[in-house]
């Protein structure tokens, strides 16, 4: 799985697929969607109106909510791939553990039963608590591969990257720009950009890469696109890494997982 992806949550369909198709002509071989992006089929049409062959590309789409349960699970699955066009996917993941439900595990015996027949190469999960996922890893046959949680500069999550790490799972970082907004203003992001000749967003991903995080940066505006995959050509010092790492401050964006349903 290439360590820089691209996002397309809160992206029109039509949208998703021009800016998927600039991702992908941007180097971007990883793309992330779920089906309650409602974008699947300009994603799927871009991917394969690319040039790029389909097993260059690594795929991610992700189980909405309201299809947990294990038969549940396995027709969303089919939806999703016939949306995307394609036969296969890279990586499906759970899309939140909504444990009021209690059917994660039923539902991820469906992902395992997908995997086992090569329709997802890999499975995963996103948004797990370290209890969800405690309880997850001892059902399963086959662990999860990664988490893909909320992860930024203002909410860096040393915790549950720990508890990814002891299960042997990746950490996935989404927002991982912080959706833009105050963040990329931070002084300490601002001033490393300027010492390293790169923009804010740019350090904040090469923070991301440099901790090991897997991570799916999103825009629709084309020199962006470009910008943000332009990160392989400086590196932080470890001063750099500390004091991105003292931003943190609690900032979560999206809700908490163990209230989502
Ligand atoms: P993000 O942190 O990637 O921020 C995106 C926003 O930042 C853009 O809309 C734009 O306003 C700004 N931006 C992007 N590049 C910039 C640049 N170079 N300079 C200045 N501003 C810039 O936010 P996101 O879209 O929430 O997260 C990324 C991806 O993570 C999503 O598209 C989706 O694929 C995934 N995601 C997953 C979940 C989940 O529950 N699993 C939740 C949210 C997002």
């Amino acid at each position: 799985m290439p360590q820089l992806g691209f996002g397309v949550w809160q992206v029109p369909d039509d949208e998703a697929h021009r800016s998927v198709s600039t991702a992908i002509e941007a180097g971007y071989r990883s793309i992330d969607t779920a089906r309650i992006y409602d974008n699947e089929k300009g994603t799927g049409r871009a991917i394969a109106e690319s040039g790029v062959a389909r097993e260059d590309i690594f795929l991610t789409t992700k189980l909405w909510n309201d299809d947990q349960g294990h038969d549940n699970a396995l027709r969303a699955f089919d939806a999703s791939l016939e949306r995307l066009g394609t036969d296969y996917v890279d990586l499906y993941l759970i899309h939140w553990p909504t444990p009021a439900r209690d059917t994660y595990v039923e539902t991820w015996k469906a992902l395992e039963r997908i995997h086992g027949e090569g329709r997802a190469k890999a499975i995963g999960v996103s948004n797990f608590t370290a209890a969800t996922l405690e309880r997850l890893v001892g059902e399963a046959d086959v662990v999860p591969v990664i988490n893909q949680i909320e992860l930024h500069p203002y909410f860096s999550q040393s915790g549950m990257r720990a508890a990814n790490a002891a299960h042997g799972l990746l950490t996935e970082a989404w927002s991982p720009l912080g959706q833009g907004k105050g963040l990329l203003e931070d002084p300490v992001l601002v001033e490393l950009g300027a010492r390293h000749g790169k923009s804010a967003a740019q350090v904040v991903l090469r923070w991301h890469l440099q901790l090991g995080n897997v991570v799916i940066p999103k825009s629709v505006t084309p020199a962006r696109i470009r910008e943000n995959f332009d990160v392989f050509d400086f590196e932080l010092t470890a001063e750099d890494m500390d004091r991105i790492g003292s931003l943190d401050r609690d900032g979560r964006i999206g809700p908490d997982p163990a209230g989502v349903n």
